[in-house]
């Protein structure tokens, strides 16, 4: 085995055709597409069959330990279209004291930040540049909190496919500057996240460049699927009982339900699904809202805001596809405030050496809360995702002062 045996082994693809989200309705393969005629998220369908006698266990064992292993899973047909930054499997990482105090018996971390580029955005862009590259494109314009601006800029760079990012203008700084150093055009625009979008958009319609907007394309959610597909693969096929996930747009969430799904018809794992739970923010909560009411849509959340940029998503366009999935698995949808998300990266970090992002501290605000209403059980196995890492964001100034001149105290420092 090589170490890019995955990048550079031509392997049989299985993509038979592409489906509406909404109304099942049919769309060709390996043409470029945006969103359905119904204005929905289009998935992308295998010949599972297929697909069950070439990615074995057997198979997998054999190939290096990165997102491109499971290539007859994904849509990209050529090796040479395969845009990658070594995007390696992320590790679990238990919390081990702060599961303790919260007397859960096992909660664990799968860290996302060890990906390129800091986040799991990696794993969906890494996908939807290879397609875009495998179709043509030749530029690309997104609307972004940060992340997958990065992301994109990096891909984009690295397949040679111009790249315009657009993002609210309280994006944090270190976001916009990772995305211009990277290779991109970055606006900040006086808006939130969708209205950024709706200029992308305008510009897509107007022939300008490609929209690759989360779910306005097909194949980022094909990317972050793999998250489901590595996890289960890690916990020797197995699922966890329930996975706390913070949602912005949902991508990782819808992705992942889908691998479980194509992993059990691969006959890899069983029927048996994690609890799907939605995490968002107090300041802005649209799932979550959505939820309660049980509706099938969310309304855009009025003056979105919190700490937690990745989830500030006030309007989400495969809302119904989040809520199927959290419904369908018998999950649910939690809020939680700045406060604690504050509270949870601080003592992740100084009990078990962990440094969250926000969004990963939110998973772990929710964990706790939700323990504390009853919805989990301590018994339960526990996945949280830190889907970005910690050193992006600002850390509270901790720091003292030691004049080296003395008279220096060793024993009380
Ligand atoms: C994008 C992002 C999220 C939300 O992910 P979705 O799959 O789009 O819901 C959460 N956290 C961080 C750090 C992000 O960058």
């Amino acid at each position: 085995m090589n170490w890019n045996d995955n990048l550079t082994a031509e392997r049989v693809t299985f993509v038979t055709h592409l489906e509406c989200s909404m109304t099942g309705e049919r769309y060709a393969a390996d043409r470029l597409h945006g969103l359905s005629s119904a204005g929905r998220p289009l998935l992308v369908r295998y010949d599972l069959d297929g697909v069950r006698g070439a990615l074995t266990r057997e198979a997998l064992a054999n190939r290096p330990n990165d997102m491109w292993r499971w290539r007859e899973l994904l849509p990209v047909r050529r090796a040479a279209d395969v845009v990658s930054l070594g995007e390696a499997a992320t590790p679990i990482v238990s919390l081990a004291k702060v599961g303790a105090r919260l007397g859960l018996k096992e909660l664990l971390v799968k860290d996302e930040g060890r990906l390129p580029t800091g986040s799991f955005k990696a794993r969906g862009l890494a996908m939807a540049v290879s397609m875009a590259k495998e179709l043509g494109v030749a530029k690309i314009a997104m609307p972004t909190n940060g992340n997958a601006g990065a992301a994109l800029a990096a891909y984009g760079s690295r397949a040679g496919i111009e790249t315009i990012v657009l993002c609210p203008d309280d994006t944090p700084e270190i976001n916009v500057r990772e995305i211009a150093a990277q290779g991109a055009r970055v606006y900040r625009v006086d808006g939130l996240i969708d209205e950024c979008g709706a200029i992308v958009g305008e510009g897509a319609k107007a022939g300008h460049w490609f929209d690759l907007s989360t779910l306005k394309e097909p194949y980022r959610i094909e990317g972050k699927k793999t998250m489901g597909l590595e996890l289960a693969e890690q916990l020797g096929w197995r699922v966890p009982d329930v996975i706390f996930y913070p949602t912005g747009g949902g991508t990782g969430l819808i992705g992942m339900w889908k691998g479980f799904a194509e992993l059990e018809a691969l006959g890899l794992i069983g029927p048996e699904r994690p609890r799907m739970v939605a995490v968002q923010a107090e300041g802005c909560a649209p799932m979550v809202k959505a939820w309660q009411e049980g509706e099938e849509h969310a309304g855009r959340w009025q003056d979105a805001h919190t700490v937690a940029a990745g989830i500030r998503v006030p309007k989400a366009v495969g809302d119904f596809l989040i809520l199927r999935a959290v419904r369908e698995s018998g999950g649910f949808a939690i809020a939680v405030p700045d406060e604690a998300i504050l509270a949870a990266i601080d003592e992740a970090a100084r009990q078990d050496g962990l440094l969250l992002c926000p969004e990963g501290g939110a998973t772990l605000a929710a964990a706790a809360q939700a323990l504390e209403r009853g919805l989990i059980s301590r018994d339960d196995h526990v996945v949280l995702f830190n889907c970005a890492t910690g050193l992006k964001y600002p850390m509270p100034d901790r720091s003292r002062r030691l004049a080296k001149a003395g008279p220096i105290d060793h024993a009380a420092l």
